[in-house]
């Protein structure tokens, strides 16, 4: 058996497809065009090449961007006044600050700043603590997209054993969280796993879906999981170089021996990846309406 693959490029397109539509139509029967602020401070490359494609993907949805791009040296009082003043604006319906930011600033500080009606990365803890309620919030954008895949390929996540490996506040604790809750592609029994779990091995061979967000090249292996597994790969690790200078990708999970044993497997790249943007793009979208009254 070989299992389907989940073409994380496929169905980001079909999501973008939607959200053209509904841009289109904001703008058509409600004057409104969905506004989105990228905060890039400094000249971290992975950064710069993350808020132009966040850009770019805007641009191409309709969806009126803004970039400030401010010097490595920028004070924190200097941010903080930035995120104040796109608090205020009513063209702006969400901000985003690209992490990491210099050492010398607080990141809590500056995204606590941000007004959580413009919260569209789900960074915010008012949007953190009314998820974990299973409120109407901001779903942080990885996390987002992973239940998209699920439920758009039509995975049975209700009842199901659900391995979460990673335990971060971005990704591990939110889609761990969002998979027990009542709501379509939860529902489901979790267990977490992290560098203290004292044998992954037996978590993960009894799970119907593992989800593995570690950022450790190939950690999971084909005997590690049973047959007809369900993966979600989020991990993206640089594990060479090819000869055309282009870095050689590899997922947590070895995408080649797994898939032999999986029903569904993401492929690294082209699976969770394109659709966290995309996710950022349906927050934006969901500000927009929100802040309209529209739903
Ligand atoms: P992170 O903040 O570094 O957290 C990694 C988590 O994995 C931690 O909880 C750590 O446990 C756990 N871990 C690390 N090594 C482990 C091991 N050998 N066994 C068990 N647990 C282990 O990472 P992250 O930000 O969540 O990202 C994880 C991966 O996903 C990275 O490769 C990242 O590049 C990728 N990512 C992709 C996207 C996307 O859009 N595709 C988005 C975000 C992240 P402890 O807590 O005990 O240290």
């Amino acid at each position: 058996m070989s299992a389907t693959i989940i073409s994380g490029t496929e169905t980001a397109k079909a999501i973008r497809e939607e959200l053209k539509q509904e841009v289109a139509d904001l703008l058509e029967k409600h004057q409104i065009v969905p506004g989105l602020v990228t905060f890039l401070v400094g000249e971290n490359p992975a950064s710069q090449s993350y808020v132009a494609a966040k850009n770019k993907t805007a641009h191409a949805l309709g969806i009126h961007s803004e970039q400030v791009t401010l010097p490595e040296d920028t004070t924190e009082a200097a941010i903080l006044e930035l995120v104040a003043k796109y608090n205020q604006d009513a063209k702006i319906h969400g901000i985003l600050v690209q992490l990491p930011l210099p050492k010398h600033i607080n990141e809590t500080k500056v995204l606590y700043a941000i007004d959580p009606a413009k919260d569209v990365d789900g960074f915010h803890p008012v949007n953190v603590g009314k998820m974990v309620l299973g409120e109407q919030c901001y779903l942080p954008c990885t996390p987002h997209g992973i239940l998209e895949l699920l439920v758009r390929s039509g995975v049975q996540t209700s009842g199901a054993e659900v391995v979460v490996l990673g335990r971060s506040n971005i990704v591990g604790k939110p889609i761990a969280n969002l998979m027990l809750q009542k709501r379509p592609g939860g529902n489901a029994t979790v267990t977490l796993c992290h560098t203290r779990t004292r044998d992954m091995a037996v978590h993960t061979r009894r799970a119907d879906i593992i989800i593995a967000a570690v950022g450790v090249p190939k950690l999971v292996t084909a005997d590690m999981v049973k047959d007809g597994v369900v993966i979600i790969d989020v991990g993206v690790n640089r594990i060479g170089m090819s000869e055309s200078g282009k870095a050689i990708l590899a997922g947590d999970v070895d995408f080649e021996s797994v898939k032999e044993k999986a029903s569904f497997i993401t492929p690294v790249p082209g699976g969770v990846g394109p659709m966290t943007i995309t996710m950022l793009m349906k927050n934006t979208v969901q500000a927009a309406k929100q802040a309209a009254g529209l739903n």
